[in-house]
């Protein structure tokens, strides 16, 4: 399974927890300590979307071999969503097919994979508009949960709302799925854990989200599996899926 982050907290450069934390990003994407038979390594792509903005940018490959990321991993941001990709059996390896899809508004990222792809979802991937469809970023579960995920995002409602109704959807069609989500605006945090980890982080006025802790504070927080978390620098709200 992929590995993601979030962080939202006072500034911060991108590559304190791409490069430079004991278990960063980059770390966890050759040596991941819980990938729980979902794979063993996580080499097929990476991303890193930030506020302000978002500005986004995604590429298939290995994390530790991209220059010009540790070049662009000096920007400060007050808020990112990272990942790293360990392609699902069948599914493309592509740049398009990378955490974290965006809107322009949201950063997402799917950790775990949609059992029976894409038969079991053709019933969610026909609620959608033809126009969404053609222009999904790739033909893989996680690029169809994000095309389903924005155009719900768009009426408004809460964001927390809109990720535990798209689990249970996607569960009840497909309920061997792992479906751990991370989606952040830059203002909030939300994740979800069905069948993989999550790990929350509160220091000062900062708040971290990620699949595996990024080192030994004894703070981390495991988010129990089936929950749901919002999470803002002084609120971090846990419950049950
Ligand atoms: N199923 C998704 C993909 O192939 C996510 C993979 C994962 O979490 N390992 O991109």
């Amino acid at each position: 399974m992929c590995r993601h982050l979030a962080y939202l907290g006072p500034a911060l450069p991108l590559a304190r927890l791409l490069f430079d934390a004991p278990h960063s990003l980059e770390r966890q994407s050759y040596a991941p300590k819980d990938m729980r038979a979902g794979g063993t390594v996580n080499v097929d792509g990476y991303g890193v979307g930030w506020f302000p903005g978002p500005v986004r940018y995604r590429r298939a490959g290995t994390l530790w071999s991209d220059a010009n990321l540790r070049q662009l991993a000096t920007t400060e941001a007050s808020a990112f969503l990272a990942a790293v990709r360990s392609a699902t059996v069948g599914m493309p390896v592509a740049d398009a097919a990378c955490a974290p899809f965006t809107d322009g508004t949201w950063l997402f990222s799917h950790n775990g994979r949609v059992d029976g792809w894409p038969h079991t979802v053709a019933g969610l991937a026909k609620t959608l508009d033809v126009t969404d469809l053609l222009t999904m970023d790739a033909p893989t579960d996680s690029a169809l949960l994000w095309a389903v995920l924005r155009r719900r995002l768009e009426t408004g409602k809460n964001p927390d709302q809109v990720l535990v109704e798209l689990v249970r959807e996607v569960a009840d069609a497909a309920p061997k799925s792992r479906l751990n989500f991370l989606l952040t605006n830059g203002k909030v945090l939300v994740g979800t854990t069905w069948t993989h980890a999550l790990w929350v982080l509160v220091q000062g006025q900062s708040v971290t989200l990620a699949s595996e802790p990024l080192d030994d504070d004894p703070g981390w927080r495991e988010i129990p599996d089936r929950h749901v978390v919002t999470a803002a620098p002084s609120t971090v709200e846990v419950r049950p899926l």
